[in-house]
């Protein structure tokens, strides 16, 4: 291996320094190339340039994901729209573009289990994660439970106002639960500090009118109601359930490696869902 002279030492050490990676490694592979293909300076210059931002967008987006903590990563690409002939295609492919978030505006998905509502709420957040948003998925009950603790710990505004700085908050699960008082009004104070801040993306099995069975309130589901549906996307999914047809076809149909008389397996991603 031959030394490396002073240039490239100190070169590394700047690129290091300027926190450089992609060009760091790249450089002498992208000068020798240029040298081979007579490009100038700035031709060179460009192309570095060109891979770092390149990585670096790659870098941010896969951090958004992991910081959003999707239960299982679900986008568009495997959501079949003929399975579930409710829900609007246009409208969903619409809001995959993310306008809605510029406009704070919520969107709330509804209809009975299986039908795909985590995976449509997942697959908008990711795409905001793309778009270069902060997104963050919760489901309502763990949600709720992590605000008592945090308000047990006496850290309650600093988390809220820590879930105030997202872009779009997934909240998944509405009403399989019946709240607490306290975890009535908690929601209601997220469900506050979010209108016109930031938007949220909702699921629930319930229809309007059982809204307040779940919060027991009255006043506080109407005034709740109000902000989330003040400006608001309704996707609804009255169809059969995605996963009970996915089972009935494998019933029907037997894996050829697997003895008769076996269980259809659960899918890997229908994990801990209702
Ligand atoms: P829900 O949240 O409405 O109970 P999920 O979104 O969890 O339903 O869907 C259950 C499973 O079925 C998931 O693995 C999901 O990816 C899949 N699924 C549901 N609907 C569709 C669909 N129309 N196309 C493809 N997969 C679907
Ligand atoms: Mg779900």
């Amino acid at each position: 291996m031959k030394p490396e002279n002073k240039p490239q030492l100190l070169l590394k050490h700047y690129l290091k320094t300027l926190k450089l990676p992609t060009m760091l490694r790249d450089y002498e592979a992208v000068a020798a190339r240029c040298a081979k293909d007579n490009c100038d300076y700035v031709g060179f210059l460009l192309l570095l340039v060109e891979r770092e931002t390149l990585d670096r967008e790659k870098r941010s987006a896969e951090r958004r994901v992991k910081n959003a903590r999707f239960p299982v990563i679900k986008t568009l690409d495997t959501f079949d729209f003929k399975a579930q002939p409710s829900i609007k295609q246009k409208l969903v492919r619409e809001l995959m573009v993310g306008q809605y978030v510029d406009r704070r505006e919520n969107v709330l998905i509804m209809g009975n289990s299986g039908t795909g509502k985590t995976h449509l709420a997942s697959a908008f957040g990711f795409a905001g994660c793309m778009q270069g948003r902060k997104v963050r998925f919760f489901t309502v009950k763990a949600l709720v439970t992590w605000l008592m603790e945090m308000a047990e710990q006496r850290q309650l505004e600093r988390t809220l106002k820590q879930l105030e700085r997202q872009d779009i908050l997934i909240l998944d699960e509405l009403g399989y639960v019946p709240f607490s008082k306290t975890a009535s009004e908690l929601l209601f104070e997220v469900v506050s500090r979010a209108y016109e801040r930031l938007s949220l993306i909702v699921t629930t099995n319930l229809p309007f009118e059982s809204w307040v069975e779940i919060f027991g309130c009255e006043r506080l589901t109407g005034a709740l109601l109000d902000r989330l549906t003040h400006r608001v996307h309704i996707i609804e999914a009255n169809g059969p359930s995605y996963r009970l047809r996915q089972s009935k076809k494998r019933l029907q149909k037997p894996d050829p490696d697997v003895d008769e008389g076996n269980p259809p397996s659960r899918q890997e991603s229908d994990s801990g869902d209702v």
